[in-house]
């Protein structure tokens, strides 16, 4: 048995199984051993029924007195419900989708459940416990992992047991000494407890240390990325005699201090002879885009061609609606491709790109296929940076010899952070917003008062403002307790019969999107009845009113993202959030929107209310998912893992000794092939 063999090399595994196991991610036997529980279920620990407390996981022992099918038999949506009693109680089991449970359970006979018991009608119910027959005859802590369809946890626990023996082949990622130094156990005593704990305490250990090595590999990766950028920092340096000024006198407006500022910080990268790696970090409606801009306007005055990737087709097409105006002025073609366009359109802009005739390119991240071609890129600009990639930011830099990138942000992370996930930056910070913007008036409807709240639209509407109400994205299964954007817009046209209503939703036309898009800018539109879609950068002055309908199921950055797509012209704006139910966090973060504009402030309460979790996912910052670590949580370990990281690397900064190799191949791995590290 081998790290690199295949999950199917394991006994029991045939194609179906193999398969399954791919949608967990587990290819190899190393990816086994790596595959970690999401919970420990502890016999030791079996709780009465009359003892449950309500909220809190705990493993009872019952015999099955009832089961009771319910749903249609011909549905994927069947309940199974379970009647489970021991000598002290008895509480109902409930499973939903439960077609593939039907034959699991016997009536007279004992298993275990694990769940958390809640109160339903004043009925105590487990609802998806996780449940193993009696006489499995299991003992101690169990590891509970996060399974997929098809694969069940008494396999999944057998498999790993099987595996053990690997855990002594795993290479070790730091020398013994600097385990010492650094008070971690060993990565084989670290599998053994994190897979079958034999104690609390134990566990912990284990944890430390798996903690530790998944930042070491991220900081280890990190400063990899950024010895590349170093390396290859000699750049062609734009000349100083090419003013900018032309372009800042035609712009309708003058610009802000803090644009200013951040203008000069570029202009001074660009002509430095070093390349630019910088990020510009600003609220929403602070007025990135100039400065982007600008950017560009130099590169292309000195010579060069200039990219700008938006993460939406939406966003893209509207800075590209707005710049190829502005830059005609100035003589400058500029060009857009999406992957959406038709097959002919978009060969004559790569034909046009490859031979120049289009200096800027504005687009989605269909400008990092390999098809894309520039003659003499020397800037690339990545807008909404937090929705790309590190590997996407990579790619796009790659299409020219060295050119200069600059990123833009509406910082949805913390500042704490940002010097960790974006360290590789230099950083521009534009903290103020464009002279005349009136804070936008937020407030907090609860559901039963939405007349309310739509007849302070109307007064909008009626003075010729425009509208546009959110929904957001939800999936079949929750019809019942969120409205889906269809609901609402049918709701609002019926309510507002003398206005415009539209809808527009991800997955409609790209024709019929940008259609919608368009007559919403040209005020033919006056509610825009939309899902997320609108969250990042569209600008419409004349919108002065947002809704947001289900307020509770958005985060807070994510809400703040919202509101900043009104607020951008001379009216006074407004944001109303329609809360349904009484959640408790629903309420602080309601009450949070009303408090503050502050976009940073907004992400340091988002950190601390949603933990750390869903806001660091690889969608929002770009880098792979970790595992077991929380960037927020560890912030003390990723500084200890930092430290060692550097250590490592100065003594070999390539990772090409011998100890290094696990090391060397962990961060390969977690970084992905197209990660470019230079290793
Ligand atoms: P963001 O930083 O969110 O990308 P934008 O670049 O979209 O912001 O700018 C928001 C709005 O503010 C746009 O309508 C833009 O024309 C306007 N704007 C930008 N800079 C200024 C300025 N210095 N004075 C007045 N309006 C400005
Ligand atoms: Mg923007």
């Amino acid at each position: 048995m081998e790290l690199q063999d295949q999950m199917s090399s394991l006994k029991g595994i045939g194609p179906k199984k193999a398969e399954a196991l791919k949608n967990l991610n587990l290819h190899t036997l190393e990816d086994l051993i790596y595959f970690f529980p999401r919970d420990y279920e502890n016999r030791k620990n079996i709780v009465e029924i009359s003892n449950l407390q309500e909220g809190i996981s705990s493993v009872i022992r019952g015999t099955v007195q009832l089961i009771v099918p319910g749903g249609s038999p011909y549905s994927r949506k069947r309940l199974l419900k379970l009647l489970v009693s021991d000598d002290s109680g008895s509480l109902e089991v409930v499973f939903f989708h439960a077609k593939y449970l039907m034959k699991s359970f016997q009536k007279g006979k004992q298993y275990i459940f694990f769940g958390k018991a809640e109160r339903n009608y004043g009925k105590l119910q487990m609802v998806h416990p996780e449940f193993s027959r009696e006489s499995e005859g299991q003992e101690g802590i169990l590891p509970i992992y996060p399974l997929t369809k098809g694969i069940s946890q008494r396999e999944m626990r057998s498999w790993q047991k099987t595996a053990m023996p690997l855990w002594q082949e795993v290479g070790e990622l730091v020398s013994e000494e600097r385990l010492r130094q650094n008070r971690l156990c060993s990565i084989s005593y670290a599998l053994e407890h994190i897979h079958f704990p034999q104690e609390k305490q134990k566990l912990l250990e284990a944890k430390y240390r798996l903690i530790f090595d998944e930042l070491l590999v991220l900081q280890t990766g990190l400063f990899l990325a950024r010895q590349t950028a170093k390396e290859s920092a000699e750049g062609t340096a734009f000349s100083k005699t090419v003013s900018v000024q032309p372009y800042i006198d035609a712009l309708p407006y003058s610009l802000t201090g803090a644009q200013k500022r951040c203008m000069e910080e570029i202009t001074k990268d660009l002509e430095s002879g070093s390349v630019m790696n910088r990020l510009v970090q600003g609220d929403v409606g602070s007025g990135k885009t100039a400065v982007a801009e600008i950017a560009m306007y130099k590169a292309v005055k000195c010579g060069y061609q200039a990219v700008l990737m938006a993460p939406t087709e939406i966003l893209a097409r509207q800075h590209y609606e707005g710049l190829r105006t502005s830059f005609a002025a100035h003589g400058i073609k500029v060009g857009f491709l999406t992957g959406s366009m038709k097959t002919a359109e978009k060969r004559q802009t790569l034909e046009q790109l490859a031979e120049g005739t289009i200096e800027i390119l504005i687009g989605t991240h269909a400008v990092i296929q390999p098809e894309v071609a520039f003659r003499k890129l020397g800037l690339v600009i990545t807008d909404e940076q937090h929705r790309f990639g590190v590997n996407q930011r990579v790619r796009l830099k790659e299409k020219g010899q060295n050119p200069n990138v600059l990123v833009m942000t509406a910082t949805p992370i913390p500042r704490t952070l940002a010097v960790v996930l974006y360290g590789d930056l230099d950083v521009s910070v534009i903290d103020e917003l464009p002279p005349g913007r009136r804070p936008i008036r937020t407030k907090n409807f609860d559901g039963t008062r939405r007349n309310d709240c739509y007849n302070f639209v109307r007064q909008q509407l009626e003075q010729g403002r425009q509208a546009y109400v959110v929904t957001p994205l939800i999936e079949e299964s929750e019809m019942l307790d969120a409205k889906s954007v269809q609901q609402v817009a049918e709701e609002l046209a019926a309510r507002f019969s003398e206005y415009r209503v539209a809808l527009l939703y991800g997955s409609m036309k790209q024709a019929e999107k940008d259609e919608i898009m368009e007559q919403f800018y040209r005020g033919e539109i006056d509610i825009l009845v939309a899902t997320v879609v609108i969250e990042v950068g569209i600008n419409v002055p004349n919108a002065t009113v947002i809704v947001v309908e289900n307020a509770e199921r958005f985060g807070l950055a994510q809400l703040h993202q919202l509101r900043g797509r009104v607020g951008r012209g001379v009216h006074q704006s407004y944001c109303f959030l329609i809360t349904e139910g009484q959640s408790e966090i629903a309420m602080q973060r309601a009450s949070i929107m009303e408090q503050s504009s502050d976009g940073f402030f907004i992400a340091e309460e988002d950190l601390k209310l949603r933990g750390p979790g869903e806001i660091f996912g690889t969608r929002q910052h770009g880098l792979p998912d970790l595992n077991l670590s929380d960037l927020a949580k560890h912030f003390k370990i990723l500084n200890h893992a930092k430290e060692l990281a550097r250590e490592i690397l100065q003594e070999d900064p390539l990772l090409n000794a011998v100890e290094n190799q696990p090391l060397k191949r962990r961060v390969t791995k977690f970084f992905g092939e197209d990660f470019n590290l230079n290793l």
